[in-house]
């Protein structure tokens, strides 16, 4: 990091305060030594997928850290929320919210399944209840919840409404490894839940997924799809994909595990920084978690407030400039990305809290990568911005026209 002293922005004409570009979502990495000593091993009995030993410890391992009955892994959680959904016999209609991740409606429409967006509750940015029943439709077979920012949904009232209209319940829990709601672990809530341990999600497996459910017959039927419908050597009773997580995958998983709590407690101690760094800066605010939740801290949000003196958009820019590579999550909102875009080109007028957040919410780089430093340089870049957004603007104008 060059030293600059306070006040200096590359927006400005300065140098930008970081010589190489820093990212949202550098993977975290456990302790290498013993990745490379299990992918020798897996070299040595030359066994790379097909139900291997890493991948049946790693389901082990993951029931118990998740305190769920089966843990199903898979190459990624797309696949995995694809044969979730066809597991569970959705079809027609599924409820769910635009404000995600875009693979979260793809997993739906990928099987004619039409993704029916919900509006979020503006203040925990995940699926609002309120609005669920209003959506449901003869053809409506179940509500796909999103814990967005490990937060988790109104699992209670989702869990109500589903049951008095005879609904599946599915969660994206991608962002919600290792964190619980009402003190339960994510995991068990709903028919099934899945988790990304994609290598920019804070516990990962280079790419990876896993289907984490509490019904025995439904892990079954997981099992089967993710492994062409084999019941046995040449037996096929269901049609199925390949969503198989491969050793070496499961390795590293493995490895990582053992160090999920190191990787949460730095995440947590740079939400800490950030919350003190950027305390008072008008109009910009740190989401905040529920201290009496285990969280994983996998991303730090910032919500821009109509009071501040720039956009979401300008803070980007004027970071993007210091080699900070911050990101505008999500956005667009799903309904604003193709087919959904053309195929339900009037779902805004419905989505008035997803509209205003995918313009004012943007995510900061943390975990193991990022240092105490960095995230001091990097809080004082977007206060002096702030503080000086007269001549940010003109310049950020000039750098356009
Ligand atoms: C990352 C992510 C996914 C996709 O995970 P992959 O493992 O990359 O397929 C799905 N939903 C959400 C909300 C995500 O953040």
């Amino acid at each position: 990091m060059i030293d600059h002293s306070k006040g200096h922005l590359a927006v400005c004409g300065g140098k930008p305060s970081f010589t190489a570009k820093i990212h949202v979502g550098r993977p975290n990495v456990g302790d290498i030594d013993l990745a490379m000593s299990r992918f020798k091993d897996i070299f040595d009995r030359l066994w790379f997928t097909n139900g291997g030993d890493y991948v049946i410890e790693f389901e082990k391992r993951l029931c118990e850290y998740l305190g769920v009955r089966n843990c199903v892994v898979m190459c990624n959680a797309t696949i995995a929320l694809e044969i979730v959904a066809r597991s569970l016999g959705m079809t027609g209609e599924v409820i769910v919210p635009s404000f995600t991740f875009v693979a979260t409606a793809h997993c739906l429409q990928w099987q004619q399944i039409t993704p029916v967006f919900c509006d979020i509750d503006p203040v925990t940015h995940n699926i609002d209840p309120s609005r669920i029943e209003s959506l449901i439709t003869p053809r409506t077979t179940g509500i796909l919840g999103v814990h967005v920012w490990g937060r988790g949904c109104d699992v209670n009232e989702i869990d109500r409404i589903a049951r008095k209209h005879q609904l599946h319940v599915m969660y994206d829990a991608a962002h919600a490894f290792g964190c619980t709601h009402g003190g339960a672990s994510i995991g068990g809530f709903g028919d099934a839940e899945v988790f990304s341990f994609h290598a920019t999600k804070f516990f990962n497996t280079f790419e990876g997924g896993a289907v984490a459910t509490n019904n025995d017959a439904l892990a079954n039927k997981i099992r089967l799809m993710r492994n062409f419908g084999f019941t046995g050597v040449d037996r096929v009773d269901h049609v199925g994909v390949n969503g198989k997580m491969i050793e070496v995958c499961a390795a590293m998983g493995l490895t990582n595990l053992d160090h999920v709590d190191h990787f949460i407690e730095v995440n947590r101690q740079n939400w800490s920084l950030y919350e003190n760094g950027l305390k008072g800066v008008p109009g910009v605010h740190l989401c905040s978690y529920d201290p009496s939740e285990r969280m994983n801290h996998q991303y730090v949000v910032l919500e821009i407030a109509e009071n501040c003196a720039l956009s979401r958009d300008e803070i980007v820019k004027v970071l993007h400039l210091e080699n900070v590579m911050a990101r505008r999550y999500f956005y667009p909102g799903c309904h604003e990305m193709e087919p959904y875009r053309s195929y339900f080109p009037h779902a805004r007028l419905l989505l008035p809290h997803t509209e205003r957040l995918t313009k004012r919410v943007m995510t900061l780089p943390t975990g193991t990568a990022v240092s105490t430093a960095d995230i001091a340089r990097i809080c004082d870049v977007v206060r002096t911005a702030c503080d000086r957004s007269q001549e940010v603007k003109a310049a950020l104008s000039a750098l356009i026209g």
